[in-house]
């Protein structure tokens, strides 16, 4: 089989939110580079759908009209204004966003299936300075004479990319994890879910609020439904590791015990149907806070372990660590230099911004499951916090639309 050779500065492998992201960037700093994904898109991920204002930041970051063109009542990206909060005690509490009490009329949250909002990403790499290779699986990679050379496959065909600095955004089973550093996992900075699609569904909000259960009979798990419109919904289940090793629960069996036995979420699915089958991955959590960069080397989204460990969300986080990333390779390709001390201050860009989560996770971890319940079925429900919210959103809102993310390279 004949093998083709291509040799470059950058090589980003994996063209998920983080990777697209570190792609649109160096493209708009004018930087050649390539792009490999082992799959062909539009693509699947088993995620929960929901974009916050991180990821919408991002967006607007990279064109103001994808949002404003994308975002629909229901079809391509789902408008969500807020959660609800299902307690352990079977009480709701929402949490409503309203754009009359706001200088913003925008909806905070965004729910899109990943086939559709992973594709408009991809469709924003710029071909004139980015290769972009479907379809391409890297098998192996090796450092040689301070490059390295990634060997992929590609349908019938094998490639081989020289480059000097290797991007990792192949997500949560990270080759490029695995050739620079530690892919152990910890337990207690990771998590499980599964998620299904189902149609039907009832007793979704008219906001098309997130829903967030508490299983009284699963301390420590949730339960999501995120409504897409029509009655259609990501519905998932998901934990930390360390919850699931020691209580003993089955992620997949518990799922399927809460959708048909549990009376709150059972009676909304009596006329509903699943559309595809039960799936489950991993969630890497920020919390680890791995080190991710060195010499020719920086990892971005899940590669990362990027994970918001308060929300399980990682495609805003992902994009976010994309953007930094292409700050400073970009400063790394004016100075035609690689090592880890141009990139050294890469870990502190991206953390800071998931401080506050991990801060928070940290100290929710102190709680037992009957403190836990305690906080859902009591506090939550305060109205100081829905105060809270609106101001919150409200200056989130002001952040994703109006500021653009400084990256602060010494
Ligand atoms: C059950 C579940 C629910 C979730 N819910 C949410 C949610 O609601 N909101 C949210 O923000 N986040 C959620 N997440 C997290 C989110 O899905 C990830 O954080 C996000 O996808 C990370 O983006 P990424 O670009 O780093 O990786 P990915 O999206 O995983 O992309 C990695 C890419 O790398 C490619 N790749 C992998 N290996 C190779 C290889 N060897 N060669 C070439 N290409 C390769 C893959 O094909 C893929 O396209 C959830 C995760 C799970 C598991």
């Amino acid at each position: 089989m004949t093998i083709q050779t291509f040799h470059t500065k950058v090589c980003i492998v994996g063209a998920g939110p983080a990777g697209a992201t570190t792609s649109i960037f160096l493209g708009k700093y004018q930087i050649p580079h390539f792009i490999i994904d082992a799959a062909c898109f539009p693509r699947d991920k088993i995620c929960g759908d929901g974009l916050d204002l991180k990821a919408i930041g991002i967006l607007n970051q990279i064109d103001k009209n994808i949002i404003k063109n994308n975002i629909k009542q229901s079809d391509k990206i789902q408008a969500c204004w807020g959660f609800r909060l299902i307690h352990p005690s079977g009480k709701r509490t929402e949490f409503v966003f309203d754009p009359n009490t706001s200088d913003y009329t925008q909806p905070p949250y965004a729910i899109s299936k990943r086939t559709v909002i992973d594709t408009l990403l991809v469709q924003q790499i710029d071909p004139e300075y980015s290769t972009f290779l479907q379809n391409t699986v890297a098998t192996k990679i090796k450092r040689i004479n301070g490059k390295w050379k990634i060997s992929a496959s590609q349908e019938n065909k094998n490639i081989e990319i020289y480059c000097d600095l290797i991007v990792g955004a192949d997500g949560e089973r990270s080759m490029v994890l695995k050739t620079v550093g530690d892919r152990k996992i910890d337990r207690n900075n990771y998590a499980g879910g599964v998620r299904q699609y189902w149609s039907g569904v009832e007793g979704m909000h008219e906001k098309h609020l997130m829903e967030v259960y508490y299983p009284k009979s699963k301390p420590m798990s949730y339960l999501w439904i995120f409504p897409l419109g029509g009655g259609y919904a990501n519905i998932g289940y998901g934990m930390l590791s360390s919850v699931a090793s020691k209580y003993n629960y089955n992620i997949k069996s518990d799922f399927k015990d809460i959708l048909e036995k549990d009376p709150l979420i059972a009676d909304r699915l009596k006329n509903a149907k699943p559309e595809d089958s039960i799936r489950g991955w991993g969630l890497p959590l920020a919390s680890l806070q791995r080190k991710c960069y060195g010499d020719g080397w920086l990892l971005v989204g899940d590669a990362a372990s990027m994970v918001s460990p308060t929300t399980g969300e990682g495609i805003g986080t992902g994009m976010t660590t994309g953007l930094i990333a292409a700050r400073f390779i970009q400063r790394a390709v004016q100075q035609n230099k690689f090592d880890e001390s141009v990139l050294k201050n890469y870990d502190r860009e991206i953390f800071r911004r998931v401080k506050d989560d991990i801060n928070l996770f940290k100290i929710s971890m102190w709680f037992s499951p009957k403190m836990m319940g305690w906080v859902m079925n009591n506090l939550i429900q305060l109205p100081m916090f829905k105060k809270m919210f609106q101001q919150k959103v409200t200056q989130w809102l002001h952040t994703a639309y109006h500021k653009d993310l400084v990256v602060n390279l010494d």
